[in-house]
C-alpha cells in the first residue's frame, strides 16, 4: 500500500496546480491513497489575516471539490479530505466543530507558531532560546493529548539552535509523549529534498531511542512534488538505518466531541 497524506492546494496562497492534477500524478506514481491537507483555516480575532492558509468561508468548497474527485477517480486511488492545522488553544474549539460538519476525515498537526500565532515566534525560524523550543515541545504536547490529531507533520520544524542537550532533553519529551499517544511521526520529505533544516537527524535519532513509528509526508504543493523518488529512497534508507518503523497506512483520529 503506497499512500501519501499530506498535500496541498492552491488555496493556501503557496501551493500551485490543480487539484486534480495532483490526483493524477499520485495514480501515475502508483499511489494506493492520497490525502489532501491543506493549510487549516483558523478562528481568528476579528482583523488578523494569516496569509498562508485558506479563509474559512473557503472550506466548504474545499471539501467538496476534494470529495468530487474522490467519486470521479473511484476504483483508480483512495482520495481522503483532512486539515494541516496548528493547535492554537484559544481557537481550537471552533474549529473541530466546523471541520467536523465540513466532513473533514483527519487532522495532521503541522505546529508552524507558538501561542495563537499572532505576534509569536515562527517555529521554523532559526533560535537559541530555550524558552521557544519548552514551548514548542509543550504546546505539541498538548495538541496530542487532545486525540484529534492523526500524525504530527514535520515534528522537527522547531529550528533551535543552542546547546545539543537541552535539544534532547526537550524534544526527547516530545517523543515519549507521542509514542504514549500513538502518534506517528512525519519524515518530511519536502524538507529533505529542497534542503531545509529538517528533517534533523539529531531529532530522528532521538525518536528511533524512544520507539516512535514515522510516516513519509510528501508536502506536495506543486502536483510535480509526489514524484520525488530519490528523496524517499533517502528517508527510508535513514529510517532503516536508525531501526524505525515507517507505517506505509495510518488510521484516522475522528473528529469526535472535544
Ligand atoms: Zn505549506
Ligand atoms: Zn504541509
Amino acid at each position: 500500500m503506497r499512500a501519501n497524506y499530506h498535500s496541498h492546494t492552491w488555496r493556501c496562497g503557496h501551493a500551485i496546480g490543480r487539484e486534480e492534477d495532483y490526483v493524477k500524478t499520485a495514480v501515475e506514481q502508483g499511489f494506493d491513497i492520497l490525502g489532501f491537507s491543506d493549510h487549516t483555516p483558523q478562528f481568528f480575532p476579528e482583523g488578523y489575516r494569516s496569509g498562508l492558509r485558506m479563509e474559512t468561508g473557503e472550506l466548504p468548497n474545499y471539501c467538496r471539490v476534494i470529495r468530487e474527485l474522490g467519486e470521479k477517480y473511484r476504483g483508480s486511488i483512495r482520495i481522503h479530505v483532512g486539515l494541516e492545522a496548528e493547535y492554537y488553544p484559544d481557537l481550537f474549539r471552533e474549529l473541530i466543530p466546523a471541520a467536523r460538519d465540513q466532513g473533514v476525515e483527519y487532522l495532521l498537526l503541522g505546529q508552524h507558531f507558538l501561542g495563537n500565532e499572532q505576534g509569536e515566534h515562527y517555529n521554523g525560524a532559526p533560535t537559541a532560546d530555550e524558552t521557544i523550543l519548552r514551548r514548542y515541545c509543550e504546546q505539541s504536547m498538548e495538541a496530542m493529548q487532545t486525540g484529534m490529531f492523526t500524525y504530527f507533520a514535520h515534528p522537527d520544524l522547531i529550528c533551535y539552535q543552542g546547546d545539543p542537550a537541552i535539544y534532547r532533553k526537550h524534544m526527547g519529551r516530545l517523543c515519549r509523549e507521542a509514542k504514549s499517544c500513538g502518534l506517528p511521526l512525519e519524515m518530511n520529505l519536502l524538507g529533505l529534498w529542497s534542503g531545509r533544516h529538517y528533517p534533523n537527524l539529531r531529532f530522528w535519532e532521538l525518536a528511533a531511542q524512544e520507539g516512535c513509528q514515522a510516516v513519509l509526508g510528501w508536502d506536495a504543493h506543486a502536483p510535480e512534488q509526489l514524484c520525488r523518488a530519490e528523496a524517499e529512497q533517502t528517508m527510508r534508507k535513514t529510517a532503516k538505518d536508525l531501526g524505525i518503523e515507517i507505517l506505509d497506512t495510518v488510521t484516522f483520529r475522528s473528529l469526535g466531541r472535544y
